[in-house]
């Protein structure tokens, strides 16, 4: 094994140039078949001159622990796999122990959405329609509520396109203080009122954790956006909320603090969310986010709950939406959330992104040949919704 550099880290390599946490991981993942090393929790590194004393006195400590230690030789350096209580290792305080070069956690930090812990993969159910592996769910609609006949119109666009659910901000979380910031309540009754004449149900944005009953009170699912993903006080107050949440990712967060926002949310008793990856800050401007096509598979590797594609915010650009979505679908994604408005041109948020009636004929197209394809059915709005 050789110790290799990365500019923020010290990186371990396995004699074949492995790095060493994909060795942990690969023990992790032997679990299935193999009981014995279930549950392995903290890696520890011996250093290259560690002698068999000091690998002995590891081993020891974990046992009179409680813990069990598993021992894996290279050929120039050696692993100890601890399997037991993490907060019973801490105490053992391995990395200042004689031949130990780094003592690594590799259980992930987020337990409750976790697929190690809950290996089969979770459907979300709003407002009677599934979200989940294997149908394809898709909410459309306006970025915000403006009109009620905006919204209407635009919640028929996003049923003819394939849609389920109906999107539409009422409180917008806008970058700037001189940007339309939504109707608020009013905004809801609108949404409440489409969806009594559209059977769609409500999908839409609560920013603010004072707000979270007034938006409960319309909303079918609440949206926590991409802005407020690590707004803890919020996250924990949807948690309690009763309904089910979309959490976008946010756009400067790692796909770990994404799913550990997500269990904010489950530690507060609601396990009804669903993940929306929206694109992410990189150098290029070419696009207003860069969509992070592999956050899906990775996300849902990683978690047992649902993860939605939103190929409007990702590309902020009309022309790339379909082309998105087309990605979204074959990557595996379990449903979408797009930005539709009657007229783009007047649209007051977003109106760059927005789809018009001529992209929807071509949006359902793709979405009924694709879903078929991933042998996915496309979810629709339970008809005794409406009312
Ligand atoms: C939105 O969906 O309207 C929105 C504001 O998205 P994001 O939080 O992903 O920017
Ligand atoms: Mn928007």
């Amino acid at each position: 094994m050789n110790a290799g550099h990365h500019p923020r880290c010290v990186c371990l390599f396995t004699d074949d140039r492995r790095p060493i946490h994909s060795v942990a991981h690969f023990i992790v993942r032997k679990d299935d078949g193999n009981p014995r090393q279930e549950g392995v929790s903290v890696v520890v590194v011996m250093a290259p001159d560690a002698t068999e004393d000091d690998l002995a006195a590891v081993v020891d400590l974990v046992r009179v622990a409680g813990g069990s230690a598993f021992v894996s030789r290279g050929v120039s350096r050696t692993i100890v796999g601890l399997v037991g209580d993490l907060d019973d290792f801490a105490a053992l305080n391995l990395g200042s122990r004689p031949g130990v070069q780094r003592v690594m956690r590799i259980s992930v930090p987020f337990k409750l959405v976790s697929r190690e812990h809950h290996a089969q993969r979770s459907v979300v159910r709003v407002g009677g329609v599934p979200v989940g592996p294997d149908v394809l769910s898709v909410i459309a609609g306006p970025c915000a509520v403006e009109t009620p006949e905006q919204t209407l119109v635009a919640a028929r666009m996003a049923k003819a396109a394939g849609a389920a659910l109906l999107r539409g901000g009422a409180f917008k979380p806008r970058t700037s203080p001189y940007s339309y910031q939504g109707l608020g309540e009013a905004g809801l009754r609108i949404l409440a009122d489409v969806r009594a004449e559209t059977g769609l149900p409500v999908v839409t944005e609560v920013i603010d954790p004072g707000h979270v009953d007034l938006v409960a009170s319309y909303a079918d699912m609440l949206q926590v956006g991409a802005r407020n993903m690590q707004n803890f006080a919020l996250l924990q107050a949807v948690g309690e909320s009763g309904r089910p949440v979309l959490l976008k990712r946010g756009f400067s967060a790692t796909i770990e603090e994404w799913l550990s926002a997500a269990e904010y949310i489950a530690q507060r008793g609601n396990l009804d969310i669903v993940l929306c990856e929206r694109g992410i800050r990189t150098f290029e401007p070419a696009t207003r986010n860069t969509l992070d096509i592999s956050a899906v598979p990775v996300a849902q590797s990683l978690s047992h709950l649902p993860v939605i594609v939103d190929p409007s915010h990702s590309g902020g650009r009309r022309d790339l939406v379909l082309p998105l979505t087309r990605a979204a679908i074959a990557v595996g994604a379990d449903g979408l959330i797009i930005d539709i408005h009657p007229n783009p041109k007047v649209a007051l948020c977003d109106g760059d992104q927005a789809l018009n009636e001529a992209d929807v004929a071509e949006l359902a197209d793709a979405i009924a040949v694709l879903s078929a394809l991933m042998g996915r059915t496309l979810a629709v709005a339970e008809p005794a919704v409406v009312s």
